[in-house]
């Protein structure tokens, strides 16, 4: 196992290497790290949902013992489900463990051999992996270029069966939108499937990243949305038609071979999502107050503060440490430059959010 050792000591000398660190607090905008306690400007728990946990959720116990299909499906997941599917304007909604797997599972549903995925190239590592799961020929377009993605569906298009056009919504590490009013208009002339992940969109920028653009989900979009950023849980959903659900439900690997979500955290999504409207006032206000701040011209909570290399992004991430942030350097390969990634909640003061640009300014 020696090369185990050569390849984690490569990493460290290219500045690569990554650790743990433990929290003794819980999430929120303030933690505890190494007893040090920090204002946290690097969670997805957008909306400073995710310390909560109501008595009613300890009714159903902590386990949901096993998958949907076999005993696991609880009137629970499926009044979450009805809730989500209204929010997210669509007719159905399937639950899932995770937004990994529900991506995983849901693109190498639908697209297999002599089908074709095209993927604009800064999509999710779990976007990335559905399509390698597929077996579909994989196309990857420039970030957000609709003019290229329409050549190449001229091209490629009618080679194939099936065609799955699948963007992030908002980009989790740059904070941009895609073009989904161009993307929606593409899969309609191209006759396509269009996938959307949501998750960084849901809670933030509206329930759905659809209102951006008044766009209505059709038959041929599938819009992924997860619990365990905004809404502050675990979990993640797919929304669609009823015939998608049904063929999830009958096909997805990643839905039928695995544990149901737990329904105690079912209960407490619920009961998050009556949260959501206030705070997201709170959160698209800190938004606009840290993008005059910064110049950083984000449409969501996502801000990247790119650095010249790896070594730069960890001194920077560091020196907030030692001055009681917590922004940690995002390197290679999650992203070709190395950045912070700060991430604004509803919670962050004003004075919070200027004493962090104040301490980036070294
Ligand atoms: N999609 C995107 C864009 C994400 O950023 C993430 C989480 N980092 C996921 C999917 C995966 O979601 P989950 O954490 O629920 O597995």
């Amino acid at each position: 196992m020696k090369w185990i050792e050569k390849e984690l000591n490569q990493l460290k000398e290219k500045n690569l290497y990554r650790s743990l660190r433990t929290l003794s607090s819980p999430q929120g905008k303030e933690i505890t790290i190494n007893g040090r306690r920090l204002i946290n400007f690097s969670s997805n728990d957008y909306l400073g949902l995710a310390k909560e946990f109501c008595q009613e959720c300890g009714k159903w116990g902590s386990g949901s013992g096993a998958s949907r299909l076999v005993c696991g499906n609880f009137e629970i997941h499926e009044k979450l489900e009805n809730k989500l599917a209204e929010l997210k304007k669509t007719e159905s909604a399937l639950l899932f463990p995770s937004g990994y797997m529900a991506n995983v599972g849901v693109i190498s549903t639908l697209a297999g051999e002599g089908d074709v995925v095209f993927s604009d190239e800064l999509n999710h590592a779990s976007i990335i992996d559905g399509c390698r799961l597929s077996k579909a020929k994989v196309t990857v377009y420039p970030h957000k270029d609709v003019d290229t993605l329409e050549y190449l569906l001229s091209k490629e298009r009618k080679n194939y069966r099936r065609s799955l056009i699948v963007t992030d919504s908002v980009f989790s590490m740059d904070g941009d939108v895609a073009p989904l009013d161009k993307l929606f208009k593409l899969k309609n002339e191209y006759d396509s499937i269009l996938i959307v992940d949501d998750a960084h969109a849901t809670g933030v920028v509206g329930w759905s990243s659809f209102e951006l653009f008044s766009l209505t989900p059709d038959e041929t979009t599938v819009i992924i949305g997860t619990c365990g950023k905004a809404l502050g849980t675990l979990g993640a959903f797919v929304c669609g038609s009823t015939l998608l659900k049904e063929y999830l439900i009958n096909k997805c690997r990643t839905f039928i071979y695995t544990t149901a979500l737990p329904p105690s955290i079912v209960c407490q999504t619920l009961k998050n999502l009556k949260e959501v409207p206030e705070r997201m006032k709170k959160l698209q206000s800190n938004i606009e107050f840290f993008r005059n701040l910064t110049g950083i011209n984000s449409q969501s909570a996502i801000f990247p503060l790119i650095v010249k290399d790896e070594k730069s992004a960890l001194i920077l991430s560091h020196h907030l440490y030692e001055n009681g942030f917590f922004v940690p350097a995002i390197r290679p390969p999650t992203v070709k430059k190395s950045r912070l990634r700060i991430s604004i909640t509803s919670e962050h003061t004003k004075e919070e959010m200027e004493q962090l640009i104040k301490a980036i300014k070294l």
